[in-house]
């Protein structure tokens, strides 16, 4: 589908401006791949209206092509609509303890989000975490909290047998409160769908514990249905947020557009695996990229463009995404880098991004070095340039001199291009080959 929706982005761009019955080809394409990516339909009609509107008078500019800005103008759009650029944090702006309160469907993952968090908070932010199950449904359901907490490392609230679910939301917060901790999460039982008895619970619940955050959790995979639970969640009980869970699996996240579109509540976190560290923040503009099926290309080049005109900028992020590129690129993704920001900028806008950028953290390029470098590489011969292997002591000894630097920089440079190279070539395993095919090639 992805390929067909780039083969009207193709053709677009080989004709001059954009004309109505081409927005409408294009918008025929963008409806089919949101429907595929589990919109639902009223949302997806709406967000097509309002697209096209915009599409139709729009400018198109000497240095990007027509298909180029129809692609930016929808993912702008999209991405606007599942809540503008960025994360939305979870508001923790209350008096300790602060009460989460964990609902949805069961099976959706609340009890794992509630460990995920309890690792987050407790781990990363290093706040006092206390996790309580108020699942009196399930035998195993408080035990199988407990050992989250233990694994995440936070502390869980002692099992008493007979208690109702709203009595033990009272210890929970009596004993947070008793013992100083800083934050309370709050596990509830699920459905297998939504009735009234689980609505008054957690109703209750809520009355009693008047949480800061009020979780939906969701699976992705869920597709349609997600828009009804949570309708009727927000309808019953208020959501402050929702989670998305299973988004590791086939689901494109359609589902979060619609979920927003009905509750007005942000999608706040995703979880992507069963793994206690597998909770992302949600970016709109990563999920936007899924749902079209193109990744955030159309973002790249937008941004790229401000600053180079478009056909270099193709150029290089087609080299980066081969994975083939030498130290002359280097040298100009260098300027490109200076003048965009950092690389991590460029790298939340390919897909499937976040684990590389966990794995550069920390290793971000600062600009006085990249200006060292661009000094050290031009003090290399061409064929060095091209082939960087055959630089051995004797070359580098004479860059070195050439360029007034130490020959321990000439060696970071040479270590830091390796590994963009190796970033790079994983990158290309993960699926740039698809983004080429659809973007670029
Ligand atoms: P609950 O009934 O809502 O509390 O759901 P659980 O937290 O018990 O999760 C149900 C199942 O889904 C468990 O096997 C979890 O390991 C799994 N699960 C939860 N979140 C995710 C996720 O983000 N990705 C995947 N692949 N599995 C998940
Ligand atoms: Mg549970």
């Amino acid at each position: 589908l992805s390929g067909r929706m780039t083969g009207v982005f193709d053709r677009l761009r080989t004709r001059g401006a954009l004309s109505e019955a081409d927005v409408a080809e294009a918008m025929r394409e963008v409806r089919l791949a949101m429907l595929d990516s589990d919109v639902a339909l009223p949302v997806v009609k709406d967000f097509i209206n309002r697209v096209r509107e915009r599409a139709i008078g729009a400018e198109v500019l000497e240095s990007i092509s027509p298909g180029q800005a129809v692609a930016k103008i929808v993912n702008d759009a999209l991405v606007e609509a599942l809540g503008g650029a960025g994360a939305v944090p979870l508001n923790l702006n209350a008096a300790a303890p602060i009460p989460i309160l964990m609902v949805g469907l069961q099976g959706s993952g609340k009890t794992t989000t509630a460990g995920k968090l309890g690792l987050r908070l407790g781990g990363r932010e290093r706040r006092r975490v206390l996790l309580a199950s108020l699942d009196t449904q399930r035998p195993a359901a408080q035990l199988q909290l407990a050992q989250l907490a233990q694994r995440a490392g936070v502390a869980s609230l002692p099992i008493v047998a007979g208690q109702t679910p709203v009595q033990i939301a009272q210890r929970a917060m009596e004993t947070g409160r008793r013992e100083g901790y800083d934050i309370v999460i709050l596990d509830t039982a699920g459905r297998l769908s939504i009735d009234e008895a689980l609505m008054e619970e957690v109703r209750q619940i809520r009355a009693v514990t008047n949480p800061a955050e009020t979780l939906l959790v969701v699976d992705a995979m869920t597709g349609q249905d997600a828009v009804n639970t949570a309708r009727a969640f927000n309808e019953a009980v208020g959501v402050t947020g929702i989670v998305m869970t299973r988004m590791d699996g086939d689901a494109r996240g359609g589902a979060a557009l619609s979920m927003r579109h009905i509750t007005g509540a942000p999608i706040k976190l995703t979880g992507s695996g069963e793994k206690l560290d597998a909770l992302e923040d949600f970016h709109p503009e990563r999920v936007a990229g899924r749902i079209l099926g193109l990744g955030d290309l159309a973002g790249l080049v937008e941004k790229a463009s401000d600053t180079l005109d478009a056909e270099e900028s193709e150029k290089l992020a087609l080299k980066m995404l081969r994975g083939k590129f030498d130290l002359d690129d280097y040298a100009a993704q260098i300027k490109q880098i200076n003048k965009m920001g950092s690389i991590s900028g460029i790298l939340d806008m390919l897909p499937g991004m976040g684990q590389m950028k966990s794995q550069l953290a920390g290793k971000d390029l600062d600009t006085s070095v990249l200006k060292r470098h661009t000094a050290i590489i031009s003090s290399m011969t061409k064929s060095e340039r091209r082939t960087p292997d055959i630089i051995k002591a004797s070359r580098k000894k004479r860059i070195a001199a050439g360029s007034g630097a130490t020959v321990q920089e000439v060696n970071r440079l040479l270590k830091q291009f390796d590994d963009m190279s190796t970033m790079m070539k994983r990158i290309n395993k993960l699926g740039a080959k698809g983004l080429m095919r659809q973007g670029l090639g």
